[in-house]
């Protein structure tokens, strides 16, 4: 059979960067296995439903290029691709393992569970459901149906023996079936539970490979009893080992962690997110570390994944991303950075495309460019102590001198280009027996009132204009 894996969100929230590591490795599998990749919504918990965390998993799935070729809004052969649309499936195979004794009706309330948990841990013991409704009388189990007395369906696991399963990344895994709870597969709302509905449709859906968190490792071997119950071939499983924040944490947005939403809308780019993510707990194995979405697809494999939890670095992100950056032709990233620069900077006031070049190669994260460029927009309060350079052999005292130097030279420039200021200056400086570095270094701190800025002297000089230029070096020398 051919490969057939599925991403199967529930719609809680946002996509996690674990969630959007999960799809997108199982899409890379189903890419290099020449297979199909399929989105599955498991909405069987509908308490824990987010409004409209369906439509953001759409959007997040086609941000990050993870095309589905089956799913709830592409639709195909094994359609309908959302669990709450497929309710009537479920249950028939439930009634098809009370009929073989793998399961059965179970009347107990809330009440008298919340009981015997608390009976069991007062004995210190961990809570596992009794079986008691399992060896009710046919009569009595009649009664309480034809009564109308609300009911769940256990599956009722075996007490002796082992079950287990062969794990991808983790090998053999066996437990002790006497430790397994009998799960519930139906609720009492008629609904299956995400035990129960993940087993049905990955066999109905005909899913050959199953990728998923480590979280559910512990519970695979009670899905594999379910698939045996039902004279189903269980699928290969695939557990992949959890994104870590730091050595004690899980990623959490609930600790801030971004999403993927939010790196996006921070300004990281959607092919260095993936390439980061995709090398978060898979190693190709040699030394390179820079891939393009289609070079994955084609190298993605099992054998380089990793066992141990990977840990999120958002500093190892950000240089990934500065190179991402450096990598894209111009014209995309002038396009892309133009509205951060106009964040702060009045639109049709500065030649955002000499501004673009100028930032290019230094923009790590977009989100960085409005402060990088701010000082355009007004003069920023800074400290005398700010033209002091060792190097430069500058402070106040010489700035001092080298602006009320500059200023009549500047004022006397013919036109105000880049190149006519470069050469207006340069030989003027040179003439004058003061260096370089004596000028321009305070030149520069005087317009900007930064120690660092996007482009030099010239280049700053360029975007501020004649005006704006020369009343910032008056402004200037007037605090000295
Ligand atoms: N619906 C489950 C979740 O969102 C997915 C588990 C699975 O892939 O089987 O955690």
């Amino acid at each position: 059979m051919s490969f057939r894996g599925r991403f199967a969100p529930s719609p809680t929230g946002y996509l996690h960067l674990g969630g959007l590591r999960t799809a997108l490795y199982t899409y890379l599998l189903a890419r290099r296995n020449n297979g199909t990749f399929v989105l599955r919504i498991e909405d069987t918990d509908q308490e824990r439903e987010v409004p409209g965390a369906v439509e953001k998993i759409y959007a997040s799935l086609r941000a990050a290029g993870l095309r589905y070729d089956e799913g709830p809004d592409v639709g195909g052969p094994y359609a309908p691709y959302v669990q709450s649309e497929r309710k009537d499936q479920y249950l028939p195979f439930a009634q098809q393992l009370v009929e073989s004794g793998h399961a059965y009706y179970c009347f107990c309330t809330k009440e008298e569970l919340d009981e015997r948990r608390q009976a069991a841990s007062e004995r210190g013991e961990t809570f596992k459901y009794d079986k008691h409704c399992m060896n009710m009388s046919k009569e009595e189990r009649q009664a309480k149906l034809d009564a109308g007395v609300p009911y769940v369906i256990r599956f009722n696991m075996p007490t002796e023996g082992t079950s287990g399963f062969d794990d991808l990344i983790y090998g053999r895994l066996d437990v002790d079936c006497s430790t397994l709870d009998d799960i519930i597969l139906i609720k009492a709302d008629g609904l299956p539970t995400y035990n129960f509905a993940n087993v049905v449709d990955d066999h109905l859906m005909d899913i050959t490979m199953v990728t998923r968190g480590t979280e559910y490792l512990s519970s695979t071997p009670k899905y594999n009893l379910i698939y045996e119950a039902l004279g189903w071939t269980p699928p290969q499983y695939l557990h992949l080992p959890t994104v870590m924040a730091d050595a004690t944490r899980k990623l959490s947005k609930r600790y801030g962690d971004p999403s993927f939403e939010d790196l996006l809308d921070m300004g990281y780019l959607r092919d260095a997110i993936i390439n980061f993510i995709a090398l978060l707990g898979w190693s190709p194995r040699n030394e390179r570390e820079f891939y393009t979405m289609e070079e994955l697809e084609q190298i993605f494999d099992v054998e380089g994944l990793n066992k141990s939890p990977s840990l999120f670095d958002m500093q190892k992100l950000t240089w990934f991303n500065a190179e991402y950056m450096r990598q894209l032709p111009f014209e995309e990233y002038l396009a892309i950075a133009t509205p951060w620069f106009e964040k702060v900077l009045e639109p049709g006031k500065f030649d955002l495309r000499r501004l673009a070049e100028l930032t290019h190669s230094r923009t790590e994260v977009l989100n960085r460019l409005p402060d990088m460029v701010s000082f355009l927009a007004e003069m920023p309060e800074f400290d005398n102590e700010l033209y002091t350079h060792k190097k430069m052999k500058t402070n106040p005292e010489v700035a001092k001198q080298a602006l009320e130097w500059v200023l009549p030279v500047l004022e006397g420039a013919p036109e105000w280009t880049e190149t006519t200021l470069h050469d207006l200056l340069m030989p003027a400086i040179a003439e004058s027996g003061m260096k370089n570095g004596q000028v321009l270094w305070p030149l520069r701190i005087a317009i900007s009132g930064r120690e660092a800025t996007p482009g030099g002297a010239m280049e700053i000089m360029y975007l501020l204009g004649r005006e704006e230029t020369l009343n910032r070096i008056r402004l200037s020398l007037s605090k000295l």
